[in-house]
């Protein structure tokens, strides 16, 4: 018997939310060229640059995490997108590399199902440069090596809501998000930020979530 469920994961920064929350914060603190440095290094994996930036964010006040989330709209029909996608039957989750701080204020504010992200280490509401990251490529052998593996949550999140890998849908915008893109039933290049992830099958290159209603069957 087939599940009840279909499954759809969105990657926050520049997919849930029309901004980078890295970029935010870093330009507050004036730490943009350090993170910018690390983010542009190709002789590192993804995970090791995830935490690089979390030692630089090192002393801020956790606070700061929510205003510079606060701060950044949500993207175009981000609302109207989830109740059409809820009503016919999915579950919804965000699968992030960024942190579960502004993961968690998401899911609760659009009432999403779950959500993957690095933890950040807070020690009397102070950022204290350590991070928890999920990985999960190691699992599976993927080749992304970034914290928050996309494909190995989107797997996780499939087994545990029973949905068949072909009902399910994930929404991205870079290179980081290609793993899972490429391994979900329907994947969705959403404002393609580099070379790599616009090679995708499926492009959306407007910012207006609701296209995503064009690749999903109407029945
Ligand atoms: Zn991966």
């Amino acid at each position: 018997m087939e599940s009840k469920f279909k499954l759809a994961v969105f990657d926050m920064d520049g997919t849930v939310i029309d901004g980078r929350l890295i970029e935010v914060v870093s330009k507050k603190f004036g730490i943009c060229d350090k993170v910018k440095q690390i983010q542009s290094d190709s002789s590192i994996s993804g995970y090791i640059k995830t935490q690089k930036i979390a030692s630089i964010l090192k002393g801020i006040d956790e606070m700061e995490i929510m205003f510079a989330l606060e701060s950044i709209p949500l993207m175009k029909n981000c609302h109207e997108v989830i109740s059409l996608l809820k009503k016919k039957g999915y579950k919804l989750g965000i699968i992030t590399d960024s942190y579960s701080i502004a993961a968690k204020i998401l899911v609760n504010k659009l009432n999403l199902d779950f959500f993957a992200a690095n933890d950040l280490k807070i020690s009397g509401g102070i950022i204290t440069g350590e991070i928890n990251m999920p990985l999960g490529w190691e699992k599976i052998n993927c080749y992304c090596k970034i914290s928050v593996c996309k494909r190995y949550h989107l797997e996780f999140y499939a087994k545990k809501y029973d949905v068949d890998i072909k009902n399910t849908l994930a929404i991205g915008d870079t290179k980081g998000d290609i793993c899972m893109i490429n391994h979900a039933g329907t994947g969705i290049a959403f404002m393609p930020k580099d070379d790599y992830i616009r090679k995708s099958k499926n492009i959306i290159n407007r910012p207006d979530l609701l296209d995503i209603m064009n690749y999903i069957k109407k029945t």
